[in-house]
C-alpha cells in the first residue's frame, strides 16, 4: 500500500502553506513523492543532476503548479527543486488529487495512467519504486471498464449511422378509466454483438463521452417518423386530439447548438405538432446549465412542446427553479410509488408532489405502478396519470399500435 494515500477518502484536507527562503530546497530527485506545490508568489527552479552536473530543467512562478507528476503516481521525484527567490507555496495533498482523480470518468483515469508510465519511461534517471501507483489503487481504475467505455463508445457511433437504436413505446393511461393519455419514447440499443442494451448499459458512456445529443436527436427524428401512424391508430383527425408522446433529453442537450438545430427543423417540417411532444428533463439536468437550460425551455414552450420534470422528488431540493420553468406535467419518481404502500414517508412525498402540482396547475404522472392497489390509491389522492407495468411494459411500434387499437375498444366499450 501506498505511504501517501488512502484511496476512497473522502475527508476534507486543509491546505498547507510553505514560506521559502531564496536557495531553499523544496525537494531532492528521488525523494517519494509526497506533496505537490501551487506557488502563489516567488519563483522556483526544477533541476536535474548527470555526472556531477546541474541542468536546468525549468521554471516555475506564481500560479504554476510543481510537483504533480509524483503525487499522482506515487514514485520518487523525478528533479530536483529549489526556491530562486523568496517564495511563498501552498501544499497540495495527495488526498486532494486522488478524491479529484476518483470521480472522473474510468477513461480519462486510464489516459493518465497511461501517459504518467509514458512519461516516467522517457525520464531515464527514475529510480524504481515499489510504490503503488495513486490512480491504479482499489476502485480508482477499473482497466476493463475503462477498456469497454472506449469500445462502446466506438460502436456508438456506428449505431447511430447504421439505425440500430430502437425506440420502444410505453403508454401512460388516465388512471380514472385508463383510457390512453400518451407512450413515453425509451430507446434500446440492438447492439450486433451485444444484443438488445437497456440505456443504463448505454447512457452514462453516451453522456460521458458527448455523444448524448445526437441519440436525443436520432429519438427525436425517429418518433417524427412512426409516431404519427400511432396518433391516425387511435382514430383522431387532428393530431393536438391524439396521445402525446414524451421524450427524455439529457442537460447536456440544452446546451448543445445542433439540438436546437433539429427542433426546429421539426417544427419547420411539421411531422408532428409540437404540441403533441412533451420533453422530460430531469431536476438535476436542469440544473447543468440553468441559465441556458431555462431559456431553451421557454421558447421550447412558447413552441407549443410540453415539458415535464421527470423523476421529480429524486434531484434538487430547492424547487425555486419551479416558478421560472414553464412546466406542463410532473412525474412522481417510481422509488416513491413503489414505497407508498409501506413507508410512510413515501406516500407523504407524493400527497406533497400532488400538491405541489395543483398549485402549478399542471397533471402528475406517478410512474412505475405495478399493482391494482397502488393505482387506485394514486386515483384517491387526486393523481390523474399512470405509467407502469401494471397498464404495460414498453412496446415494440407494432405492439404500441394494438395497445392503441384495443385502447379505443376498451373506451367505447366503457362509454
Ligand atoms: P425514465 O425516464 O424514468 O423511464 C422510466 C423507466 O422505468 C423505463 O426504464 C421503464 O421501462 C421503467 N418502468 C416503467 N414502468 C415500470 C414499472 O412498473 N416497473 C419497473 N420496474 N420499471 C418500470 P428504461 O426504459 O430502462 O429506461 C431507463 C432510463 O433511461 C429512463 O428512465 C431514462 O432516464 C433513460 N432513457 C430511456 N430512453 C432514453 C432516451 O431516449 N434518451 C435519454 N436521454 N434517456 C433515456
Ligand atoms: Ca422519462
Ligand atoms: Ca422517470
Amino acid at each position: 500500500m501506498s505511504s501517501l494515500v488512502a484511496c476512497g477518502a473522502t475527508m476534507q484536507v486543509p491546505f498547507h502553506e510553505l514560506r521559502l527562503r531564496p536557495g531553499a530546497q523544496v525537494f531532492n530527485e528521488g525523494d517519494p513523492g509526497t506533496v505537490a506545490f501551487l506557488i502563489r508568489s516567488g519563483r522556483l527552479e526544477i533541476y536535474s543532476e548527470r555526472d556531477g552536473q546541474e541542468r536546468r530543467i525549468a521554471t516555475r512562478g506564481p500560479g504554476e503548479i510543481v510537483g504533480e507528476i509524483a503525487v499522482i503516481d506515487s514514485k520518487p521525484r523525478s528533479a530536483s527543486v529549489r526556491a530562486l527567490e523568496s517564495s511563498h507555496l501552498v501544499v497540495i495533498e495527495p488526498r486532494q488529487i486522488s478524491e479529484r482523480i476518483e470521480a472522473t470518468d474510468p477513461v480519462l483515469r486510464l489516459y493518465l495512467r497511461v501517459a504518467l508510465e509514458r512519461y516516467r519511461e522517457s525520464m531515464s534517471a527514475t529510480r524504481p519504486s515499489a510504490a503503488e501507483p495513486l490512480i491504479a489503487c482499489k476502485n480508482a481504475i477499473d482497466h476493463d471498464a475503462a477498456i469497454r467505455s472506449i469500445s462502446l463508445e466506438h460502436d456508438m457511433r456506428r449505431a447511430i449511422r447504421c439505425n440500430e437504436f430502437v425506440v420502444l413505446y410505453q403508454p401512460i393511461v388516465l388512471l380514472g378509466n385508463r383510457a390512453l393519455a400518451g407512450f413515453e419514447a425509451l430507446i434500446r440499443w440492438n447492439h450486433p454483438k451485444l444484443g438488445m442494451l437497456s440505456p443504463d448499459k448505454f447512457l452514462p458512456v453516451a453522456e460521458a463521452s458527448g455523444l448524448i445529443t445526437s441519440i436525443t436527436i436520432w429519438v427525436l427524428q425517429h418518433v417524427a417518423k412512426t409516431f404519427p401512424t400511432i396518433v391516425r391508430a387511435a382514430g383522431v383527425t387532428d393530431p393536438e386530439l391524439g396521445p402525446f408522446v414524451s421524450i427524455n433529453i439529457s442537460g447536456r442537450d440544452l446546451a448543445t447548438p445542433s439540438f436546437k438545430d433539429a427542433v426546429s427543423s421539426l417544427i419547420d417540417r411539421r411531422a408532428l405538432p409540437p404540441t403533441s411532444i412533451k420533453l422530460e428533463v430531469t431536476e438535476s439536468a436542469l440544473m447543468e446549465n440553468a441559465a441556458d437550460s431555462i431559456a431553451l425551455l421557454n421558447d421550447l414552450r412558447s413552441h407549443g412542446f410540453g415539458i415535464a420534470i421527470d423523476d421529480f422528488g429524486t434531484g434538487y431540493s430547492s424547487l425555486a427553479y419551479l416558478g421560472t420553468i414553464p412546466i406542463t406535467t410532473l412525474k412522481i419518481d417510481r422509488s416513491f410509488v413503489n414505497a407508498m404502500s409501506r413507508d410512510v414517508t413515501s406516500k407523504r412525498i407524493v400527497k406533497l408532489v400532488l400538491a405541489l402540482a395543483d398549485d402549478l396547475n399542471v397533471p402528475v404522472v406517478a410512474e412505475g405502478i405495478e399493482s391494482e392497489d397502488d393505482a387506485a390509491t394514486l386515483h384517491d389522492m387526486g393523481c390523474t396519470l399512470g405509467q407502469g407495468y401494471l397498464f404495460s411494459k414498453p412496446l415494440s411500434f407494432e405492439k404500441a399500435l394494438e395497445f392503441v387499437g384495443a385502447s379505443e375498444r376498451r373506451n367505447v366499450a366503457g362509454g
